[in-house]
């Protein structure tokens, strides 16, 4: 049976339109935003919930402040009647025109600091709670328990093993000898290689530690009861993502890719392929980064997308995760 999940980012886009697919299944969603005034407004807009008003509950955190992340998962544990099943981390910005570094609360470059540190802690802080759910289902011959499942939004641009990943514009994903990390990553630090300042290049380190994350979580943590998993839900282009790209392109880009690419994916199929990775046994494999393609087609079938080297390499995913712990204060 469908138990409780908390998913970060939901007032627009892919969170927005999973949290709809979620409750479709009969999920409890529990949606976690810098504004939940905002993800409200954004959910009844969509006529969200459907049926009780407890389906669905607001809560406040900040990604981008540690502290924030610190005081969102407290008060929710507090709330929280039963442990949760399972947790998306979705929430992201994408900032490709700064010129200057923003700094987070903590004062690390924003993108990585929202994207990773956020959920990083937010992970560190959940594992256990997370272990302990007990959904029972029925085993053929005995009753178990569902395994919970932690998911996190990939995206193609962070994987060098696909087309779209070696796009220099401005430069692949890739996260160098980890120097940015090692030297604390506030200023005058502001990139995971320690090196020149490329904001969207920021975003893409930022995807590409969000899946080193997984296949890390899924090393070290193999006898947990957890499946860990990474998906990329096709190019949702016409998402609020876009929305500090020159507005020409935010008018190209989705008309490009319904004509060019053919990688087009609504909002809505996004959304239904997340609660897919988070609710169907089809999808009950841990250390997979599910795609469906870059070229969308009519009832393709997921498959497991292949990392490069970048994501899957045990050495630099021990390091950043090493380096992660210390600098969200874990230690
Ligand atoms: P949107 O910009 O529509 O959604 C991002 C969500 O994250 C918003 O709800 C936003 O809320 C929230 N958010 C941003 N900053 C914070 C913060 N500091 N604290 C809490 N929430 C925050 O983008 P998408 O729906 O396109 O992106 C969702 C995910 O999907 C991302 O992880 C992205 O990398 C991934 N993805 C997207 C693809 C696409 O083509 N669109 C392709 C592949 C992956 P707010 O309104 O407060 O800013």
């Amino acid at each position: 049976a469908p138990g409780t999940v908390l998913i970060t980012g939901t007032t627009s886009g892919v969170g927005l339109y999973a949290t709809k697919a979620l409750l479709e299944l009969g999920w409890r969603v529990v949606t976690a935003n810098r504004s939940p005034l905002r993800s409200e407004a954004a959910a009844v807009k969509l006529g969200l919930p459907f049926g009780s008003p407890r389906q669905l509950q607001h809560i406040y955190m900040d990604l981008g402040d540690l502290d924030s992340v610190r005081n969102g998962v407290e008060n929710l544990l507090n709330t929280l009647e039963k442990p949760l099943d399972a947790l998306v981390c979705n929430a992201a910005v994408y900032m490709p025109r700064l010129a200057k570094p923003k700094r987070s609360a903590q004062g690390y470059e924003l993108s990585m600091a929202t994207n990773h540190f956020g959920h990083f802690l937010l992970i560190q802080l959940l594992l256990e709670h997370l272990s302990g759910s007990k959904r029972p289902v029925w085993q053929g011959r005995s009753w178990g328990f569902e395994a919970p499942r932690l998911v996190m939004l990939g995206t193609v641009t962070a994987n060098y093993k696909e087309l779209g990943g070696k796009i220099p514009i401005p430069a692949p994903a890739d996260l160098g000898d980890l120097s940015g990390f090692e030297q604390g990553f506030r200023d005058p630090i502001s990139m995971a290689s320690g090196k020149r300042f490329k904001p969207g290049k920021a975003y893409k380190d930022s995807k590409l530690c969000n899946m080193v994350t997984i296949q890390e979580l899924h090393r070290r943590y193999k006898d947990s009861p957890i499946l860990f998993s990474s998906l990329y839900p096709g190019c949702v282009a016409n998402t609020k993502l876009f929305r500090s790209t020159p507005k020409i392109f935010q008018w190209l880009f989705p008309w490009f890719q319904k004509l060019i690419t053919g990688g087009f994916v609504s909002e809505d199929l996004a959304g239904k392929r997340v609660a897919q990775v988070v609710s169907d046994p089809e999808f009950g494999v841990s250390g997979v980064h599910w795609s469906w393609g870059n070229r969308q087609r009519k009832n393709r079938q997921q498959f497991s997308q292949q990392l490069s080297d970048r994501i899957t390499d045990p050495k630099t995913s021990q390091n950043v995760w090493d380096l992660s712990m210390r600098l969200v204060g874990l230690s």
